[in-house]
């Protein structure tokens, strides 16, 4: 009997990493699809020497890993670049997940992944789970964790599928607007519930 497997998905800063904490800290094995993602492109992977061959040297550190920085730029600034990039990682992403959930001994399995309604991520979880902030609060929090500017932050968002487009697909939406706490009580209640469900269901 196939597992139920939780989708969890939300725009750059909207919390996914704190909602899967905590489903982690419940015992749910993550896949988290930008773990996969990285390991996909290590050193020595055939990934990366494609991608060498085709940006060139300078997207590759001294240390002979890739440089995210100096990729993200090109792929930001290029439709066509961005695609290409996106053949050639995705299906090689999406395999390795398929792997690593088949694998997964919890009683229900999480699939967290900023690009889950945008690729084929989609057709591999039971249900979608959106974790949803104003977008002023997902710029102000994604700014205040990373080194960058509020400026690039919005420029990943406009990548991103709108905000009311996710919540049109969501099947359960958590709202982390408010404190870590509430986060906290949403995600037991849906651990809850996805306990039975998988009980119901396995
Ligand atoms: P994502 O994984 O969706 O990009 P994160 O889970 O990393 O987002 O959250 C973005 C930032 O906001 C992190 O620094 C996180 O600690 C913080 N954060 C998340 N949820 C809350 C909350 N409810 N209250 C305060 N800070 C939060």
């Amino acid at each position: 009997m196939t597992k139920l497997i939780v989708g969890v998905t939300g725009g750059i800063g909207s919390g996914k990493s704190a909602v899967t904490d905590r489903f982690a800290e419940r015992g749910i094995v993550v896949v988290d699809a930008d773990v996969v993602a990285r390991q996909v492109v290590e050193p020595g992977s055939s990934a990366l020497i494609a991608i060498a061959e085709h940006f060139g040297e300078n997207v590759i550190t001294e240390q002979g890993t890739l440089d995210r920085a100096a990729l993200r730029k090109r792929v930001f600034s290029s439709e066509s670049e961005r695609i290409w990039l996106e053949q050639l990682t995705h299906p090689l992403i999406g395999s390795s997940i398929a792997e690593q959930l088949k694998g997964a001994s919890s009683a229900y399995s999480i699939l967290s992944s900023p690009l889950l309604l945008e690729t084929s991520q989609r057709g591999m979880v039971d249900t979608v789970v959106v974790v949803d902030v104003p977008e002023a609060l997902q710029v102000e929090r994604a700014a205040r964790r990373d080194t960058n500017s509020e400026e690039q932050i919005r420029r990943i968002m406009a990548a991103q599928m709108p905000r009311q487009q996710r919540l049109e697909a969501a099947d359960v939406i958590i709202d982390n607007s408010g404190s870590l706490d509430t986060l906290d009580t949403a995600v037991e209640d849906l651990h809850q519930r996805f306990l039975l469900k998988s009980a119901a269901t396995g």
